[in-house]
C-alpha cells in the first residue's frame, strides 16, 4: 500500500459496536441453487470458508464460476439453498428479515458490480447516502478525502450523467467505505478502470482494513496483491485457498 494513502485520510477509532472488526465471516456448506422452469443452475457447491476480521479476502476464478453468488450470499443479498453464514456467533443467513436488514445496515457496506448511483444527487450527495448523518461534518470530511483519494474531488458537485463510468464506478467505492463498515463486499471494482486507476481503487479500498473486513470478488490476481487470503471458484466450488 502506497504510504500516502494511509497518512492522507484520517480514520476515526471510533466503534459503533464493541464487538465491531473483532469478528469472524464464516460460511459451512453454502449452496445455492437458481432453479427455472428451464434449467437448473447450482451456482454455489458446499462452500466452507472462513475470513479473518480486518483481513483482506479475495474470491476469483473464470466468469460464470459462482463468484458473484457467493459474494451475495456471504453479505445476506441473497438467502441460501442450503448451509449457513455466521458474523462471529450469529446465524446470520437464518435470521429473521428485519433482524438481518437491521444487521446488515449497521454493520456491511457494498460495492456491487454497477454502480447505482441516484441521478439527482450530487456525486458528493451519492457518497454520503448510507452514511448515518448526511450532514455530519466528519462524514461529509470523510466522504471528501475519499473522493481526493480516488482522484475525483473536483467531481463533487457534478452529476452522475456529467461523469464517465469509471468516475462513477469510483464514487460507488467512496460510498461503499463512508460508514466504515464493519464488514464491506465489493463485486469486480476494477473491472472498468485502467490498470493504474485500478490499483489506486485498491489502495483506497485496502484501508477498509482498519475498520473490519474486506472482501473482493475479482478475476483479476493482480489486484489482490495486497490481500491475506484468496479462495479460486470453479463450478460453484471452493476448489482452492491461497495465499495471494
Ligand atoms: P460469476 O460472478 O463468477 O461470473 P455468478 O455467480 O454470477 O458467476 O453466476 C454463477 C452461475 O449462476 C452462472 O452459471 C450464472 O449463469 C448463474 N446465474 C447467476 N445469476 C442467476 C440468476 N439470477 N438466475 C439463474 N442463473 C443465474
Ligand atoms: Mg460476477
Amino acid at each position: 500500500m502506497e504510504a500516502g494513502v494511509t497518512a492522507k485520510v484520517r480514520h476515526s477509532s471510533e466503534t459503533r459496536n464493541p464487538e465491531s472488526g473483532t469478528r469472524v465471516l464464516r460460511c459451512e456448506q453454502l449452496t445455492l441453487d437458481y432453479i427455472t422452469p428451464r434449467s437448473q443452475t447450482h451456482a454455489v457447491r458446499h462452500v466452507s470458508l472462513e475470513i479473518a476480521p480486518h483481513s483482506f479476502a479475495g474470491i476469483v476464478g473464470p466468469s460464470g464460476s459462482g463468484k458473484t453468488s457467493l459474494l451475495y450470499l456471504l453479505s445476506g443479498l441473497k438467502t441460501p439453498s442450503g448451509g449457513a453464514v455466521y458474523v462471529g456467533d450469529f446465524r446470520y443467513s437464518d435470521a429473521p428479515a428485519n433482524d438481518k436488514i437491521d444487521f446488515r445496515r449497521r454493520h456491511f457496506g457494498f460495492v456491487f458490480q454497477q454502480p447505482f448511483l441516484v441521478p439527482y444527487l450530487t456525486m458528493l450527495e451519492n457518497v454520503l447516502v448510507p452514511a448515518h448523518d448526511h450532514h455530519e461534518p466528519a462524514d461529509m470530511e470523510y466522504a471528501q478525502e475519499l473522493l481526493d483519494e480516488l482522484g475525483i474531488a473536483a467531481l463533487a458537485a457534478k452529476f452522475p450523467n456529467e461523469c464517465s463510468g469509471g468516475e462513477r464506478v469510483r464514487a460507488s467505492i467512496a460510498r461503499g467505505l463512508v460508514t466504515r463498515p464493519e464488514f464491506l463486499f465489493v463485486d469486480e471494482p476494477t473491472a472498468n478502470l485502467d490498470l493504474a486507476t485500478g490499483k489506486r481503487v485498491m489502495e483506497v479500498l485496502c484501508l477498509q482494513r482498519q475498520h473490519g473486513t474486506l472482501v473482493v470478488v475479482t478475476h483479476d490476481l493482480e489486484m489482490l496483491s495486497g490481500a491475506d487470503v484468496g479462495f479460486r471458484m470453479r463450478d460453484g466450488e471452493l476448489i482452492e485457498t491461497f495465499r495471494p
